[in-house]
């Protein structure tokens, strides 16, 4: 376990996973701490999952006013905290934060996929017909529920594993129909907006096997995939003069939120950041967007 035990005197906060040397949570935070001058500490700690239970019933005690959650310990993060309405619905929290002495926890995920799609393509939600979502994991359960709550009328949702999509068209109900991978294809033409949550599209993986050509012209494009920035479907995106939301934009707006509770400032996701993290992940020429 990293970081041994904290110093009292500075707020700070971590991001807890097993392993964590990967996260770019440390990047986002310092950054912002140094921005607005604001005498705080934002570390690593690398929790083993018989561990994780012990770290977070210690985390005040170890000095922490709170703490993102990463993988493998979203799931159990939701059992040990009070969580609010849209982790529980997403069934992973990734945000904890103490209010009045009890431990809550939220999924910033939702609001990081709207917010930047509000900053990428502003109004992109009025008059939304149908949205496709690919893959049926944790993170399309965030987009699913953001996409519900901002009164999306239809959500197909298509997955490599159909028997992955089936519980949360059971959870999510009618709005949400399940399609077959093997057809996605044919979904496109009536498509508004097109998400991936899928893992496709990283370095080592398969590209992601959609047709942009068929997707209509007034269609937004959003790939959560963050490695690389410019991922192959925003690329072909941008290609066709699509509107685009990415991934890298998406991390920025869900970090927002947890800052916000701990050091109580509200942060700005500026280009200045967007370009740090860029070039961190080996990217640095995709600096433009916010
Ligand atoms: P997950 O729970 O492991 O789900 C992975 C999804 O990818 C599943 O739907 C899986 O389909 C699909 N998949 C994997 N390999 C595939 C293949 N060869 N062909 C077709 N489908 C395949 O992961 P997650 O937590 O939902 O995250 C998914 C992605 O979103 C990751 O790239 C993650 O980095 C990204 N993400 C980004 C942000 C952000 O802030 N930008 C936030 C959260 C997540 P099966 O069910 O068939 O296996």
């Amino acid at each position: 376990m990293a970081g041994g035990k904290a110093t009292h005197t500075l707020r700070a906060a971590c991001v807890i996973g097993w392993p964590v040397e990967h996260s770019r949570s440390p990047l986002i935070h310092n950054y912002w701490l140094k921005q607005y001058g604001i005498a705080g500490a934002y570390r690593r700690e690398a929790v083993p999952p018989g561990e994780f239970a012990t770290f977070v019933g210690l985390l005040a005690a170890r000095g922490y006013v709170g703490a993102n959650v990463t993988v493998p310990h979203k799931e159990a993060a939701l059992k040990l905290t009070q969580a609010d309405e849209r982790a529980r619905a997403v069934g992973a929290a990734n945000t904890l934060w103490f209010e009045a002495g009890t431990l809550r926890a939220t999924n910033s995920d939702v609001e990081g996929f709207l917010n930047n799609l509000d900053v990428c393509v502003p109004h992109w939600d009025r008059n939304l017909g149908k949205a496709v979502v690919l893959g049926a994991g944790g993170a399309a359960r965030a987009v699913i529920y953001g996409l519900l709550t901002r009164g999306v009328e239809q959500i197909v949702l298509i997955n490599r594993t159909p028997g992955r999509a089936q519980p949360l068209r059971q959870q999510f109900g009618p709005r949400l129909q399940i399609g077959r991978w093997d057809e996605l294809n044919a979904a496109l033409p009536a498509a508004s907006l097109l998400v991936n949550t899928t893992t496709l599209g990283m370095p080592g993986q398969p590209a992601l096997p959609v047709d942009v050509a068929r997707l209509p012209g007034i269609a937004v494009v959003s790939d959560l995939v963050y490695v690389p920035v410019r991922t192959p479907l925003i690329a072909a995106a941008e290609a066709r003069a699509l509107r685009t939301a990415d991934g890298l934009g998406m991390l920025l707006h869900q970090a927002v939120r947890g800052f916000e509770l701990w050091f109580g400032k509200r942060p700005e996701v500026t280009g200045e950041l967007r370009a740090l993290l860029a070039a961190d992940l080996g990217d640095g020429g995709v600096t433009s967007r916010r």
